[in-house]
């Protein structure tokens, strides 16, 4: 079978814990893409040549959940030669037999635009700062000020910009219990596999 979820969405909208469940629950593998850029912007040097010769060793590097991490991720994610360099890898992940659920930020648009359930996970900057803080402390205005430049980024930049596709299904978590986001995407997985046996 290969049967593709794409996750798409900003940061700390709550992708990370619904990719998890809905590969869980539905016997997927899962590919969290935004490790791939975090990889690539912990190792410095020529972030273009980093993210060629990028091995799956680098996805556990220490440090790559920080903020900082992200910030230097979606730094290197604006460099067009860095995303080319990662699209065979993702492609070749959300077609493999057995199907996967990918979270990041094009996985709808522009990585996997023939899969099967596309979903847009979002939520207001406020309750996306407040969640992060929750997890990495510190000051809440500065992770509220991180997410938004993070936002700017991500939804500005000219190769594969962070946007719905078309036929994305909309889960807006701000003001949602986790579980019910959850529900509310393996809903969407249960509906289409339905449709495909039936
Ligand atoms: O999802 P996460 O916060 O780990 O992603 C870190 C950064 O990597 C994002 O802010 C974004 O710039 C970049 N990214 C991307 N495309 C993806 C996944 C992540 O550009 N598919």
């Amino acid at each position: 079978m290969i049967f593709t979820v794409a996750i798409d969405g900003p940061a700390a909208a709550g992708k990370g814990t619904i990719s998890r469940a809905v590969a869980e629950r539905f016997g997927l593998a899962h590919l969290d893409t935004g490790l791939l850029y975090r990889a690539v912007g912990a190792i410095g040097g020529d972030p273009v040549a980093a993210a060629r010769a990028l091995r799956p060793e680098d996805l556990s590097r220490d440090g790559l959940r920080s903020l900082e991490a992200g910030q230097a991720a979606s730094r290197v994610a604006a460099i067009s030669e860095v995303r080319a360099a990662l699209v065979e890898f993702q492609r070749r992940f959300a077609r493999r037999e057995g199907g996967a659920v990918l979270d990041g930020r094009d996985i709808g648009t522009v990585i996997c635009p023939e899969a099967e359930v596309k979903l847009y996970v979002t939520a207001s900057p406020e309750v996306r700062a407040h969640r992060r803080w929750l997890e990495v402390g510190g000051d809440e205005t500065r992770v509220l000020a991180e997410v938004k430049e993070r936002d700017a980024r991500d939804m500005g930049r000219a190769d594969a910009p962070l946007r719905p596709a078309e036929d994305a299904v909309l889960i807006d978590t701000t003001g949602m219990e986790i579980g019910a986001a959850v529900a509310a995407a393996c809903a969407a997985v249960s509906a289409r596999i339905g449709e495909g046996r039936g």
